[in-house]
């Protein structure tokens, strides 16, 4: 905390430019040694708007830091099958080191069958079973990379996660429950609550870190938190005048928490830069660097 009883900002826009440049700084060296760009396709079925504005900024900032990307359009009344059968050609494609499948899909198609068809190596979003997999048990593998991106942006600020009670709200595939598996192995204390925990207050009062990945605007009070705790708010919710809010109820917390991320520009930048860092890693794999 500050001179002045306010938080330290955690600058996820700032500290998602770190992790770009030293992933374009990766991808210049692999470059030098005689080696492909790292290649990512993400593939985009249907014209959901929400979807198209996340595609854009993946393209934009793969390119930025060298990548070679491709957007794969399929229309909304595009089959399972043929979906899975672009999915397995994508596979084959050595160009191509990550795959990122833009979820959610239209209606009418299974998610599931097509990440079980997604070759795990080229699972940047470590959404396939085995990368999963290699989470629980501590084996290499592609993390997800909002959770990824939590624990980078502490890392980056010095905050260790060693012997701390670290409480997750929201237990979801794609952040709480990956998080809680990142935090064990980093040897925190765990927590993760749900919709069903019975004293929501008082299990996030415990808390040294505390991360809210709920979707509900403005949940988590100032009095919930601990005085110096860390706060990440993973949320992105629309406030009542369209503007975008967080889990966290942002002007209480400030002057409880030692540090907290704000929304925007806080976890929400790191997960495109954790793509990066994903794909950079896969194409090396295939490099054999
Ligand atoms: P989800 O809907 O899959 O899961 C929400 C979780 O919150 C569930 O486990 C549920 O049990 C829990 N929950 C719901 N209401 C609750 C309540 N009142 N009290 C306690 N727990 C409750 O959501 P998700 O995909 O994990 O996303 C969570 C939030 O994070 C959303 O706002 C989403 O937009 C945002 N998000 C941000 C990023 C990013 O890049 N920053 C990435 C993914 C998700």
């Amino acid at each position: 905390m500050n001179d002045v009883g306010m938080a330290n900002i955690l600058d996820g826009k700032a500290t998602a430019a770190a992790v770009r440049e030293d992933v374009a700084a990766g991808v210049a060296t692999l470059r030098a040694a005689g080696h492909p760009a790292p290649g990512l396709c993400v593939v985009l079925v249907g014209g959901d708007p929400a979807s198209q504005v996340y595609v854009r900024n993946k393209d934009r900032a793969a390119t930025q830091a060298g990548f070679e990307v491709s957007t794969l359009r399929l229309d909304a009344e595009t089959s399972q099958a043929d979906l899975e059968a672009e999915i397995k050609r994508l596979n084959l494609d050595s160009s191509v080191h990550g795959i990122l499948v833009q979820l959610p899909l239209p209606k009418g198609l299974d998610a599931d069958s097509v990440l079980r068809g997604l070759d795990p190596a080229k699972d940047v979003d470590g959404l396939t079973a085995t990368n999963v997999a290699a989470l629980v048990t501590g084996s290499l593998g592609h993390v997800p990379c909002t959770p990824a991106g939590c624990i980078e942006i502490l890392d980056r600020h010095g905050i260790a996660l060693e012997g701390k009670r670290v409480t997750i709200v929201g237990r979801s595939m794609l952040v709480g429950k990956p998080l809680a598996q990142l935090a064990l192995a980093r040897n925190a204390t765990v927590t993760v609550c749900h919709s069903r925990t019975a004293d929501l207050a008082a299990e996030c009062r415990r808390a040294d870190i505390l991360v809210a990945a709920v979707g509900v605007a403005r949940l988590i009070k100032g009095d919930w938190i601990q005085p110096g705790a860390t706060v990440l708010d993973v949320g992105i919710n629309r406030g009542e005048d369209g503007k975008l809010v967080g889990d966290v109820d942002f002007a209480e917390a400030v002057s409880v928490a030692g540090a907290i991320t704000p929304v925007p520009g806080g976890v929400g930048p790191m997960t495109i830069a954790m793509l990066l860092k994903n794909t950079l890693s896969a194409a090396r794999v295939a490099a054999g660097v």
